[in-house]
């Protein structure tokens, strides 16, 4: 129940768009969750694998079968998308038994495997109401149910939560991910939405510009990204150019910066990586002398809640706070263990440690 993409490439007929050279694997039972900005080839992803368009060059195969030419119809993959997509007329169990007619299963047996997928999505004591009289959620809930009833050989997952309110959108994701677990298939999840494939993805992939940026399990991903672009994209982050001046020392706006320079030589072009939430921040200077201490002055502070975001002006840059303390500001520290160097993003996108197969 593998998904492969085997270097592929497809550019639309007369533009620029398309993807290029994508090498991927989504091993069974695996839930990859794709992101990337707009215009960044998510979708044309999901329309090789689904069938609705072919690749210039490489292959596509699914459980080891080179499916790249076959129709959509004879893929046999389970897709939800972000309209639920069902027939208001007819009852849950009829929606979901829909594919089993459309492959002849006789109607005893497609009552039972519908039921049997109402179940497994909670739905079982609505099998008779038609779906206009479900929540947007439960309604989403149907669709995936639909999507497994044939127990299909993929599923594919297209802005699966993007209709829903925010409380909803994160109950379903868990319910997603135990369905998808539960089913044990290789799962493909196009998302603008990071939060959601970091929280839902055994493994997330990061595209820009038609290409796989870097594919890795989400706290790697987070913790550390290849480059400036997935810096940036994944999560919060302070992000200032720099120059490694000598082994563990980098100018930056803010001053000289104490962390690991390993692997850059004197006078590299860096771009230094300190995410929000891994900043420290100080009332006053600390009395024991502390590394990448600085003073600065709050030029932005906003409220968030649970959290609160503070702009800190540090010479000729700033630094982004994301705490829990609620007390005045005026200085930072940033442990050299929480500073990543990042290599400018042409030469990070090359390396091919970071394309896409499963651990
Ligand atoms: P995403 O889903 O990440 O927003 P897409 O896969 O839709 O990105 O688009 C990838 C690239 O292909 C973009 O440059 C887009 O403009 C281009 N593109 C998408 N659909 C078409 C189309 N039908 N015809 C021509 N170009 C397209």
């Amino acid at each position: 129940m593998s998904v492969r993409f085997e270097n592929v490439s497809f550019r639309y007929p007369g533009g620029t768009g398309g993807v290029f050279d994508i090498d991927l694997e989504i091993a069974t039972g695996e839930l990859l969750a794709v992101i990337g900005p707009s215009g960044s080839g998510k979708s044309t992803l999901l329309k090789l694998l689904s069938g609705f368009a072919v690749p210039d060059t490489g292959r596509i195969l699914v459980d080891g079968r080179d499916v790249t030419r076959l129709p959509p119809h004879e893929r046999a993959l389970g897709v939800v998308f972000q309209s639920y997509a069902l027939f208001p007329h007819m009852s849950l169990w009829r929606n979901v038994a829909y594919p089993l007619k459309v492959r002849k299963i006789a109607k005893k047996e497609r009552r039972a495997r519908a039921l049997d997928a109402l179940a497994r999505v909670g739905l079982a004591d609505f099998a008779e109401r038609a779906p206009p009289s479900l929540s947007g959620g439960q309604q989403q809930r149907v669709a995936l149910a639909r999507a497994l009833v044939f127990s299909p050989r993929a599923l594919l997952l297209d802005e699966p939560l993007s209709a829903l309110d925010a409380s909803l959108r994160n109950d379903l994701r868990d319910e997603i991910v135990r369905v998808q677990r539960g089913a044990g298939i290789a799962t493909l999840h196009v998302t603008h939405d990071q939060e959601e494939a970091l929280s839902m993805g055994d493994r997330v992939a990061v595209m820009h510009a038609g290409r796989l940026v870097q594919v890795a399990k989400p706290r790697e991903l987070y913790d550390r990204p290849l480059n400036r672009t997935v810096a940036a994209f994944v999560g919060h982050a302070n992000l200032w150019p720099g120059v490694v001046e000598a082994a563990g020392r980098v100018g930056t706006p803010l001053g000289l910066l104490a962390c690991d320079t390993t692997g850059f030589a004197n006078g590299a072009q860096v771009t230094v990586l300190a995410r929000p939430e891994a900043v420290q921040p100080l009332a006053e200077l600390p009395n024991a002398s502390r590394p990448n201490v600085f003073y600065g002055l709050v030029n932005a502070d906003r409220f968030l809640g649970a959290q609160r975001r503070c702009d800190l002006e540090v010479g000729s840059g700033i630094v982004r706070i994301e705490t829990t303390i609620r007390t005045a500001i005026h200085a930072v520290s940033i442990p050299p263990e929480a500073i990543r160097l990042l290599p400018p993003d042409s030469t990070a996108s090359q390396n091919p440690a970071h394309t896409g197969k499963p651990s």
